[in-house]
């Protein structure tokens, strides 16, 4: 299998090819037709799989497609992660394989500057990467709406409940849409984890590398 073969818009791939990527990791080998597709995904899988690609590159295509602009203080998708350090990770991956597509792109999280933040979601984003403290505070001062959401992503969901995170995931979760894709990504799939997906997913692909 090549990129090509999964399906992704040509945008991207000129992108991985520049990365240097040939081949897709087996992760992204799963995850990335079922997320075109549009199906739920509960991934196990660790760093250094290639899974913030296999969850990116999906994201990107399907809002390459959409040829519109976010409308304000919206976001297309959400991609949660429990700390700052791996939400810039991933803010920098979206801005790599996304470089020839035209699509916006912020990451808001604790520690720094909400008045910044604010005024970066005035516009809309099609891409917002979070952690969960941050995000509710946005909410809650009515910064940011999920009414275009299309697809939420729980990244290191087992390392976002050791640090506390559940109640805020939940609470996050339920202010989504109905009608949206979820993936779910942990590196260790303990009960607590199934039930979260048991309770958010719909008929989820299983991926486990
Ligand atoms: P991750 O598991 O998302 O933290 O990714 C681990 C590393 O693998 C990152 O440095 C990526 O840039 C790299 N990577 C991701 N996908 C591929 C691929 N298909 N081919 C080569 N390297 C990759």
């Amino acid at each position: 299998t090549n990129f090509t073969d999964l399906g992704l818009a040509e945008p991207l791939l000129r992108a991985l090819a520049a990365e240097g990527y040939d081949q897709p990791t087996p992760i992204q080998a799963q995850v990335v037709p079922a997320m075109i597709e549009g199906r739920d995904v509960l991934g196990t899988a660790q760093t250094g799989t290639g899974k913030t690609a296999a969850f990116t590159l999906p994201i990107l295509h399907r809002l390459l497609g959409m040829g519109t602009r976010p409308a304000p203080k919206t976001c297309r998708a959400l991609i949660l992660a429990p700390t700052r350090e791996l939400a810039a990770q991933i803010a920098d991956s979206v801005r790599i394989y996304g470089k020839h597509g035209h699509l916006s792109s912020t990451v808001v999280v604790g520690g720094l500057k909400i008045s910044k933040q604010i005024r970066a979601l005035e516009r809309g984003v099609d891409i917002l990467v979070a952690t969960p403290g941050r995000l509710l505070d946005l909410k809650s001062q009515n910064a940011v709406r999920f009414d275009d959401l299309q697809t939420v992503v729980l990244d290191e969901a087992d390392h976002m409940m050791d640090m506390g995170f559940l109640p805020q995931i939940k609470k996050i979760l339920q202010q989504l849409p109905k009608e949206r894709q979820t993936a779910l990504l942990s590196a260790t799939m303990p009960k607590d984890i199934r039930a979260l997906a048991d309770q958010f997913l719909k008929d989820p692909v299983n991926v486990a590398v």
